[in-house]
Parts: structure tokens; sequence; C-alpha cells
């Protein structure tokens, strides 16, 4: 079949296979033109591999620094006319090329938060890797049933607190609107933190200690988003900062338990990712991020930010004064920020075109999917389940 784009609302229902593993081989020949990374942590268990931060984490630590790799995600395979979804391909493009260059790399397909993934996953590790020195948390997901209970909680990404009016973006018509956001009930706020807060993050950490598959002196990591003034109100002070900050929570009860140096939080820069495309506000910020920091010659994205934490940030971390690793610097920088605020309250439908960078933004969210890279022969007869 010839695959095109069908774009329904946030996300694109179809992926390029051919376009996924070009994907992937750039983010691998992004760490290899750069060089090795010296490390230690050479057996890593991903836990939401297959795109995003991710995805960039497995790149990273096993093309810089030779690691062998267990990874877990979500991903629907290919039918016969239904292409697979983009991590699906992405994970078998990665494992081809992890393998390609001796390393071992094994992907489980299932829901993490479930008990029956996290046992097989340990399995997994044990016969694969033994232990593993390093966990990598990168789920991104809306929903969460409990194993514990069987209830199901859904994030809800709204205000906290009070009604919040803010600029947003349709990024399909070019649109900018004026819209106010209801704030979250309590029960949703809660949900989200069940969700996407730390609970399941330190069941895998208990469930992989006692399991006995951590090494001594592993280190865990899990990403977060703290963004500027521009989004805090739908983001760092709504429900999704509630999340996050029990995220905090988190990584605090886990070093009380197995040392000062085993958990991080690690505070990231937004970048064009299926579950940032979701939120309010974030796509305009996005394109504007985007021209802004193209024109100060410091753009990054995914697998530029993971390459930058491992390289140079995790051997001695530098701790902002909530425990964290800072690698949205860049974003955050006075400088960027500055022009950011200059430019966010001359948005308009008519300016935006001039002040931001729309075109990019789709660019950037169609890649996602496979979409739009040089190179590739979208006009091919292909066979979606052949990879
Ligand atoms: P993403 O949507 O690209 O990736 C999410 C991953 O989670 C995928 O591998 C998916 O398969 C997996 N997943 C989802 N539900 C799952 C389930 N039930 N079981 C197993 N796997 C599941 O997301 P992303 O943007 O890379 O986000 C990863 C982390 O980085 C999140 O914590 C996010 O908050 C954080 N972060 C993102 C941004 C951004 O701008 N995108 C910025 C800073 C921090």
């Amino acid at each position: 079949m010839i695959i095109e784009p069908k774009i329904r609302g946030f996300i694109c229902t179809t992926a390029h296979p051919v376009g996924c593993a070009t994907n992937v081989q750039r983010q691998i020949d992004h760490v290899v033109v750069k060089g090795p990374i010296p490390s230690a942590r050479r057996r890593v268990l991903v836990l939401g591999c297959s795109t995003g931060y991710g995805l960039a984490s497995r790149v990273v630590t096993t093309f810089g620094s030779d690691a062998d790799t267990v990874g877990v995600s979500f991903e629907k395979p290919p039918a016969e006319n239904k292409t697979a979804s983009a991590g699906w391909y992405n994970n078998r493009a990665f494992e081809q090329r992890a393998r390609a260059a001796g390393r071992i790399a094994v992907t489980v397909e299932g829901d993490a938060f479930s008990d029956a993934i996290k046992a097989e996953t340990i399995e997994v590790v044990r016969r694969n890797l033994g232990q593993v020195d390093l966990v990598v948390y990168s789920l991104a997901s809306p929903v969460r049933t409990d194993p514990r209970t069987g209830e199901t909680y859904r994030s809800a990404i709204k205000p906290y607190g009070a009604a919040v009016k803010a600029k947003t973006l349709n990024t399909a018509t070019g649109e900018v609107s004026q819209i106010e956001i209801e704030p979250a009930t309590e029960e949703e706020a809660q949900a989200t933190v069940k969700v996407m807060g730390g609970e399941d993050w330190e069941l895998w950490i208990s469930a992989l200690a006692d399991a006995g598959v951590l090494a001594d002196g592993f280190t865990t990591l899990n990403y977060t988003y703290l963004g500027s003034e521009l989004t805090w109100p739908i983001y760092h002070k709504g429900t999704l900062g509630v999340a996050k900050a029990d995220l905090d929570r988190a990584a605090g009860a886990i070093r009380a338990r197995f040392g000062a140096e085993s958990a991080y939080v690690v505070a990231l820069k937004a970048v064009v990712t299926q579950a940032s495309s979701a939120i309010p506000v974030v796509p305009l910020y996005g394109t504007l991020l985007l021209k802004v920091m193209a024109e100060m010659g410091v753009s990054e994205g995914c697998i530029e930010q993971i390459d930058r934490l491992f390289r140079t940030k995790l051997a001695d971390p530098a701790l902002d004064d909530a425990h964290r690793i800072r690698v949205d610097d860049w974003e955050l920088s006075k400088t960027v920020q500055d022009e950011m605020a200059r430019r966010w309250p001359l948005l308009s439908t008519e300016t935006l075109p001039h002040l931001a960078d729309l075109g990019k933004y789709r660019e950037e969210f169609l890649k996602l999917f496979g979409f739009g890279l040089g190179g590739v022969d979208y006009g091919a007869d292909v066979d979606p389940r052949e990879v």
C-alpha cells in the first residue's frame, strides 16, 4: 500500500515504516558522530522506549555507551492493510540496528502499569542482562489502571485551583484564539497524579529490587517538564504540574531507600512529541520556541537533549534546589525567555507566520510518524508488515 499521513486531532493514525527507520537512524547518527560517552551504566531498562525521550534514551545509551537494553512500550503491531503505530516501527528499527552493532536489544510490548508486564520484564531482564545499572522511566499516558485496586484513572490536563484564560493554537488551521479552561476538580487532579505521578515509578523500582535485578549502585531517571511562566497556568501550576511534583516526592522516597545517588528527576525542554501535542497552549508555545531557539542557534530536539544529558550532565550532576538535573537550561535561559515573553502578547493568527514557526512544528509532528523525511520514497508500494 501507499502510506500517507492521516491526521485525526492530536494524532496521526498511520505511520511509515521506512520513514520511522530513517528517523531512528538519524538519531543513531547524531550520537555516533559526537563520539563515545564513557559510562559504567551498560545494562539499561527503558520504560516508554518507543518514541520521544524514551527512544532517544535507548539510542544514546546503546550507541554512545555500548549499553545492552530492555525496553517496554505499548504500541500497535501492523495488520494486512493497516500500519503499525510509529513506536512499533521505531522499536523494530532500533532492535535491528542495535543487534547489528553487537548489542542486546529486547522489547516487551504491553501495559507497563500492570503487574503482568512488570513480571514479564523482570524475567526478560534476568535472562538477557542479568541486572540493570540504569532504569529510565519515560512513560507518557492518559490512562492508568492501578494494579492493586483494578481502578482505572484518566488524567485531566487542566488548570488547578482557578480557571485560566490563555492563548492557544489550532495547529491544523493556524488559528490563534483565546480559550478559557475551567479548573480541574480535586478528583481530576488526584487522578492525574495517579496516572503521571511517581507511584508507578516506585512500584517498578520496588519490583525490580525485590526480584534482585537492580545492580548495586543503580541509577533511575524520570523526566519532567517545568517550563516558563508562559505555560505555567496550564502546565506547571496545573494538574500535570501537581503530578510532576509527585515525581520529586517519589525520587526522595527512592533515594531514602537506595541511596543519595539512586534517583533523579530530570527537567527537559519542550519538544514536539505525541504526548506534548495534546496539551492546550503547549503547541503555541512550541511553535514560538522552535523559531526563537533556531534564531539563537540553540535548537534541540529529543536526541540532542538526551545526548547532552548523558554526555555532559549525568557523570557529575549539578542539581537544582529540588534535587533535579536540569537540561532545560537553554530553553529557560534569560535570552530565550525574554524574547519569548516579548513575542507572546503579539501572537495572533495574523502575526503567527512572522513570529513563530508553524511549518517547522508541523514538519516535526509528521516526522514522529515517519513522514516528510528526505531520502524516503513515499510513492513506493510498501507492505506495512515488512520491516
Ligand atoms: P511520548 O508520547 O513520545 O512517549 C511515551 C512512551 O510511553 C511511548 O514509548 C509509549 O509507548 C509509552 N507508553 C505509554 N503508555 C504506556 C503503557 N501503558 N505501557 C507501556 N508503555 C507506555 O512521550 P514523551 O513526550 O517522550 O514523554 C516522556 C516523558 O518525558 C514524560 O514524562 C513527559 O512528561 C516528559 N517530558 C516531555 C516533554 C515534551 O515536551 N514532550 C518535555 C519534558 C519532559
